[in-house]
C-alpha cells in the first residue's frame, strides 16, 4: 500500500495561522513582531528564499526589513549592520541568509547576532542549549520536520531514527531533537561505510543531503516514516533526496518535495519570530 503523504503545505498553513493569531495579539499591545533579513550578494536561489520570507511575514502580520548588501561587502560592514539591528527594539528576529560570499566568515556573522534575536537557532549559545537539552529557539527546518513526524501520532520513544547528513543547520539539530524524544539515533554522513545497512533499520528516516535519488526503496524499512529535507533542481524540477515514486510504495509515511519540509521551514521561521517578540 502506498505511504500516507505528510502534507507540509497544509501543516504550514496550521502553523502560520497560529503565528498570525499571536502576532495580532502582540500588535494590539503595540509590539508588532519584526524580522530583519540580511542578504549579501546576488545568489538567485537566496534571492527567491528571501522574497518568500518577506511574503510570509506580510501574510503573518510580521514587519519585515530586507537589507540587501553588495557581494563585496566587508565583514566589518556586515557586523555593523547586525549590531544596528541588535540594538533596534522593533526588530525581534535577525536572519543572515546563507550561504554568504566566500570571503565572509559566516560563523563570525552568526555569532554577532544577539542570541535572543537568533530566529534561525544557529547561534553557538542556542546550539549549545539544544545540545544540553535546555529550552531554546529551534532551527526552523528540524522544527518543521519534527512537527510533521509528530502529526503521524506514532509513539517516538525507543524508535530507531536515522538521520542522513550532519550539517549544523539540519542534520545535527535534527538528531538532537529525535534524541530528546527518546529515539535511538544514528547520524550518517558522506563517510558512512554502508549507508543502506543503517537506513534499513530506521523506523524514522530523515534525508538531509542534497543528492537527488540517494534514498531508494531497497534502503527503506517497510512502514517507516520518511522525511525528505533535500532540495535539488533536476532538469528544471525540484526533487528531494528520496526516490519518491519507489519509496512511497515501501514507507508508511512520506513527505513530498516540493510541499513537505520547504513550506514548514518558512512557517517555523514565522513562529520563531513571533516567539522571540513574545519573549522580548
Ligand atoms: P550540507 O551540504 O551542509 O550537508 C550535507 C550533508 O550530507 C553532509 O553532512 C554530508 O556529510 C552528507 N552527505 C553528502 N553526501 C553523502 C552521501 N553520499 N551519503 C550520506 N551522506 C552524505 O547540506 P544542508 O545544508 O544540511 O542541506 C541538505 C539538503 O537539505 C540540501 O538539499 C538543502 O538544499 C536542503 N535544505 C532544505 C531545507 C528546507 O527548507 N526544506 C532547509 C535547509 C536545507
Amino acid at each position: 500500500m502506498a505511504a500516507t503523504l505528510l502534507d507540509g503545505k497544509a501543516m504550514a498553513q496550521e502553523v502560520r495561522a497560529l503565528a498570525r493569531e499571536r502576532a495580532a495579539a502582540l500588535a494590539e499591545k503595540g509590539r508588532q513582531p519584526g524580522l530583519a533579513v540580511i542578504l549579501v550578494g546576488n545568489d538567485p536561489a537566496s534571492e527567491i528564499y528571501v522574497r518568500n520570507k518577506g511574503r510570509a511575514c506580510e501574510d503573518t502580520g510580521i514587519r519585515s526589513e530586507t537589507i540587501h548588501l553588495p557581494a563585496d561587502t566587508a565583514q566589518e560592514t556586515l557586523e555593523e549592520e547586525i549590531a544596528r539591528l541588535n540594538a533596534d527594539p522593533a526588530i525581534h528576529g535577525i536572519l543572515v541568509q546563507l550561504p554568504l560570499p566566500a570571503h565572509l566568515d559566516a560563523d563570525r556573522a552568526l555569532a554577532a547576532i544577539r542570541p535572543e534575536k537568533d530566529v534561525d537557532g544557529f547561534h553557538p549559545v542556542n546550539a549549545g542549549r539544544l545540545l544540553a537539552g535546555q529550552d531554546t529557539v529551534l532551527p526552523c527546518t528540524p522544527r518543521g520536520a519534527m512537527y510533521m513526524l509528530k502529526s503521524t501520532g506514532l509513539p517516538l520513544s525507543g524508535k530507531e531514527a536515522v538521520v542522513v547528513g550532519r550539517s549544523n543547520i539540519v542534520g545535527k539539530p535534527m538528531a538532537l531533537l529525535l534524541l530528546r524524544e527518546n529515539c535511538t539515533v544514528t547520524l550518517c554522513h558522506s563517510r558512512t561505510a554502508d549507508l543502506a545497512a543503517h537506513t534499513r533499520r530506521a523506523d524514522i528516516l530523515v534525508a538531509a543531503v542534497g543528492r537527488p535519488g540517494l534514498i531508494t526503496a531497497d534502503m527503506v524499512k517497510p512502514g517507516a516514516v520518511v522525511i525528505d529535507v533535500g532540495i535539488n533542481r533536476v532538469e528544471g524540477k525540484v526533487v528531494g533526496d528520496v526516490d519518491f515514486a519507489g519509496v512511497r510504495e515501501t514507507a508508511g509515511w512520506i513527505t513530498p518535495v516540493p510541499g513537505g519540509c520547504g513550506p514548514m521551514t518558512i512557517a517555523m521561521l514565522m513562529l520563531n519570530t513571533v516567539e522571540a517578540a513574545e519573549r522580548a
